[in-house]
């Protein structure tokens, strides 16, 4: 695909991270506290500041990080939705620009790294003391 950097997808962003996602970006230098929230079913997401990612550069709309993004950045715009399965998110501009070949490429990241993450979520509910 080709990315015209609108930064549309970095504003207000639910992005999901794996734990590999956080460990590769506290090895160069991020403590985790200032970059992932535990939604309410423990599943770690990215943190927003001031409407974008904690990682847009909204001077530049870029992506601080770009080298280290986690996966699901990486993958988008290919998303998993409820109703319809693996597709394109509306959301991005240039969904037009998605190759059918890299739609499924892209959906079997998708849907392993879902598994991976669920499976992560659920170690986490089970280890982290609930909250009185
Ligand atoms: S990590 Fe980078 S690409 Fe992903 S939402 Fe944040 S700014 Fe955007």
């Amino acid at each position: 695909m080709h990315c015209s950097h609108c930064g549309t997808c970095c504003k207000k962003t639910e992005m999901m991270l794996s734990n590999a996602d956080i460990e590769r970006l506290e090895r160069v230098g991020y403590e985790r506290q200032k970059f992932v929230r535990y939604d309410r079913y423990s599943f770690a997401r990215l943190k927003n500041h001031r409407e974008f990612c904690v990682f847009y550069d909204i001077q530049k709309c870029r992506c601080k990080i770009y080298k280290h993004r986690p996966l699901g950045c990486r993958i988008f715009p290919v998303i998993y939705s409820e109703q319809e399965g693996i597709v394109v998110d509306d959301l991005c501009p240039m969904k037009n620009t998605v190759s059918k070949i890299e739609l499924e490429r892209k959906g079997q990241k998708v849907i392993d790294l879902l598994q991976k993450i669920d499976n992560e979520a659920t170690s986490h509910r089970n280890t982290t003391p609930k909250k009185k």
